[in-house]
């Protein structure tokens, strides 16, 4: 395996960062999250090919998604299809408080939102 090479500019990788939500499009994860494979890192992204670089694949943003440092190395193979809403639901409504807690968190500060704190 080459070293990874710095052919993705840095404006490239913020662009597909904001464009993915910050979460890898394989698995789910996000930035910042514990590894969910148990080591002590928290998760980082990276940027992954839609279409592999030996199928053709360039490194144009539009062919780029953050994937996970997981994924990427190929350390999960968990391509995840994406959840319905009526069973996403059921999940939510079926988590501890403490998740529903988190979770409320993370999609105020997804959608830029307060709690109303209380009076
Ligand atoms: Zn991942």
């Amino acid at each position: 395996m080459p070293a990874f090479k710095r052919s993705i500019s840095k404006e490239t990788r913020a662009w597909v960062l904001e464009r993915n939500g910050y979460t890898c499009q394989m698995c789910g994860v996000a930035a910042g999250d514990a590894d969910p494979l148990g080591s002590d890192r928290t998760v980082r992204l990276t940027m992954g090919h839609i279409l592999d670089k030996s199928k053709g694949g360039d490194d144009s943003p539009q062919n780029l998604r953050a994937v996970c440092t997981n994924c990427n190395e190929g350390l999960q193979n968990t391509s995840l299809p994406k959840p319905d809403r009526i069973h996403l639901l059921a999940q939510v409504r079926r988590a501890t408080i403490d998740d529903q807690r988190a979770l409320l968190e993370w999609l105020l500060k997804k959608f830029n939102l307060t709690a109303n704190a209380d009076p």
